[in-house]
C-alpha cells in the first residue's frame, strides 16, 4: 500500500508515520528528513536549501521530486508513507508517474485536520531524538527525566531551526497556498480521507487505520 499522509506543519503526520513504518512494515519517505540530513551533512544541495527552510518557504519542487525519485529507484518495500510529499500539484503529478514507472499507484490520501491554534501550539513544545527521530512534546509527551530516549536511549535531544513562530507563519501559509489545493485534487480522484488529527496519538493512530482498512 502507498499512502500519502497530508496536512498542516505540526498536524503529526511524522509520528504517525513512524506508527505505520513499526506496525507495518511500510518504509517512510519525509521529504524534510532527507533535506535536513542532505543540510547537516553539508551537501552542495544541503547548502542551497539551508536558507529556503530556515524561512519556512518551500524548496523547487525539482530539488524534492529527485530526491523522491532516488528513493523509488533504489528502496524496496513493503508500501512508502510519503510524509510532507507533495506539497504542490506538480509534485502530486510527478509522484503519480514516478510511481507509474515503478508499476505501483498511490492507494491513500489521508488528510488530518488539526486547527491553527494546536498547530502553533504542538510546534513551539516540539522536541525530538537526534538519533532515532522519536518525537516529545514539551506538555504531552515530554523527554524523559533520565534525560534518555524513551526508543532508543540516546540523549541527543534536538528542536528544529524552524519551530519557531515567525518561520512557521510562513509554512502555514505555503500550506494554505500551495499544498492545501492537494485535498481538493485527491478529493476528485476518489482518494482522500480527512481524519481528526487533534486527538492523542492513540485515537489519531485508530482513525489512520479505520480510513486505510
Ligand atoms: P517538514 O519536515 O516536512 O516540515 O519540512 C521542513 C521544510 O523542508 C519545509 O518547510 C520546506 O522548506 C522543506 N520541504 C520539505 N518537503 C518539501 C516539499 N515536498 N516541497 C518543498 N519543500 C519541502
Amino acid at each position: 500500500m502507498n499512502i500519502i499522509l497530508l496536512g498542516p506543519p505540526g498536524a503529526g503526520k511524522g509520528t504517525q508515520a513512524r506508527i505505520l513504518v513499526e506496525e507495518h512494515g511500510m518504509v517512510q519517505l519525509s521529504t524534510g528528513d532527507m533535506l535536513r540530513a542532505a543540510k547537516e551533512s553539508g551537501t552542495e544541495m544541503g547548502d542551497i536549501v539551508a536558507d529556503v527552510m530556515a524561512r519556512g518557504a518551500l524548496v523547487t519542487d525539482d530539488i524534492v521530486i529527485g530526491l523522491i525519485r532516488e528513493q523509488l529507484n533504489t528502496v524496496n518495500a513493503n508500501g512508502f508513507i510519503f510524509d510532507g510529499f507533495p506539497r504542490t500539484l506538480a509534485q502530486a503529478d510527478a509522484l503519480t508517474n514516478l510511481l507509474a514507472a515503478e508499476g505501483e499507484s498511490l492507494d491513500a490520501v489521508v488528510e488530518m485536520e488539526v486547527d491553527d491554534d494546536a498547530l502553533v501550539a504542538r510546534i513551539t513544545a516540539r522536541s525530538t531524538c537526534g538519533d532515532c527521530g522519536e518525537v516529545y512534546n514539551d506538555n504531552t509527551k515530554p523527554q524523559p527525566a533520565d534525560g534518555k530516549c524513551s526508543n532508543c536511549g540516546a540523549s541527543d535531544f534536538r528542536r528544529r531551526a524552524d519551530d519557531n513562530e515567525e518561520s512557521l507563519r510562513t509554512r502555514l501559509m505555503e500550506y494554505y497556498k500551495k499544498t492545501s489545493p492537494l485535498i481538493g485534487y485527491y478529493y476528485a480522484k476518489g482518494m482522500l480521507t480527512k481524519i481528526n488529527g487533534l486527538g492523542e496519538i492513540a485515537t489519531v493512530k485508530a482513525a489512520i487505520d479505520k480510513a486505510l482498512s
